[in-house]
């Protein structure tokens, strides 16, 4: 095993397009990392997204240009990215993100190249070249921090939002075509075509702002006024996991650890009592307002302005001002 002192990210794409989840890893790789971070890209011989990919500062896009790789089903895309280290050698770091695809093609990778991964990491540093993993633990009451000393690479899933994205040029980046990966092609599925789901609501996670309902506020009374609220704040209605009960909501409007996180310029709590599975959610929420009962309310510790009260009061006087 070659062991080379890079970090590698892998470029997820949905439909030719990069999901946005990659610009935050490798902001934060080249944030934290003293070796080179490098993209590893697949996409259509015709496509350009190198270029997109390299408004935000890689150091290098190992380049893929693959036609049937790029709708390769999870062991295809597994066997690529096996063979691509065997061919560049082993990288320091290898780390994807958390999402359908990232979670299924992560850990077989790391089975195969007989290492470590973290799955949902909420936050990545180094010390030298060992890679810190900071994940929630038993039963997300704790976070923990995980490392992987003698194995490489390190491997590590990191949930989307977690990370802020920032665009840096880098003049030094280098674009390396890798040809002739010869994949091991077992797929039985033949893809006719592609369409992006419906939408059944809101993306929650692109939100810039969010009105959030908890327990507290759980009333059909509550959940109108909330509904008025964010239609004039020209917010998201998001919800913590006890709503989830409700037939109207569902994950995709749940916030925290086991549903979305969130990084909206202004949140607005409504009997949210704060649990760490929710504040999991909302680290990088920007201008934070609570309202709840309790005045030892845990929220308010993560809230820039609150009100001790009731909720259904608060925003109905906030509805009507607005
Ligand atoms: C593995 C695991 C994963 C989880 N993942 C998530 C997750 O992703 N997201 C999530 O949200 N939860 C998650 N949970 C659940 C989490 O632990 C909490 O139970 C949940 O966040 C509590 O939701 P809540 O704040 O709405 O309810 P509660 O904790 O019941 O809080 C209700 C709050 O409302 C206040 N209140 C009551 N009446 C009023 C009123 N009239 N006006 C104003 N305030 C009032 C109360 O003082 C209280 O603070 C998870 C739990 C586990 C074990």
């Amino acid at each position: 095993m070659v062991l080379i002192k890079e970090n590698w990210v892998f470029v997820e794409t949905d439909l030719q397009k990069i999901n946005p989840v990659t610009y935050q890893l490798i902001t934060k790789m080249k944030q934290i990392s003293h070796d080179p971070v490098v993209a590893v890209l697949i996409e259509k011989t015709d496509a350009n997204l190198e270029t997109e990919l390299a408004e935000y500062g890689p150091d290098k896009i190992l380049l893929i240009k693959d036609d049937q790789l790029v709708d390769g089903d999870d062991l295809e895309l597994t066997d690529a990215l096996n063979k691509l280290i065997q061919k560049q050698g082993t990288p320091n770091t290898f780390i994807f993100p958390a999402t359908v695809v990232g979670r299924s093609v992560a850990p077989r990778l790391q089975a195969r190249l007989r290492t470590g991964l973290t799955a949902d990491c909420l936050d990545l540093k180094f010390e030298g070249d060992l890679l810190i993993q900071t994940k929630p633990s038993y039963g997300d009451n704790i976070m923990c921090e995980i490392t992987i000393p003698n194995h490489h690479p390190q491997m590590a899933t990191a949930r989307p939002n977690v990370f802020a994205a920032e665009k840096q040029t880098n003049p030094d980046l280098k674009v390396e075509e890798i040809s002739q990966l010869d994949w091991e092609k077992d797929s039985k599925l033949e893809i006719k075509s592609q369409v992006l789901p419906p939408k059944t609501s809101d993306d929650i996670t692109q939100a810039k702002r969010i009105v959030a309902l908890g327990r507290g506020d759980k009333t059909d009374a509550g959940i109108t006024v909330a509904n008025k609220l964010a239609q004039k704040l020209h917010a998201t209605v998001g919800v913590t996991r006890p709503l989830t009960d409700l037939d109207q909501y569902t994950i995709n409007e749940q916030i925290g650890q086991s549903g979305q996180t969130v990084a909206p310029e202004l949140l607005v709590n409504l009997g949210v009592s704060g649990a760490v599975q929710y504040t999991a959610g909302i680290a990088n929420a920007k201008v934070v307002v609570s309202a709840n009962t309790d005045e030892n309310a845990q929220i308010f510790k993560y809230s820039d302005y609150y009100f001790v009260g009731n909720a259904l009061e608060f925003s109905r006087a906030l509805e009507a001002i607005l």
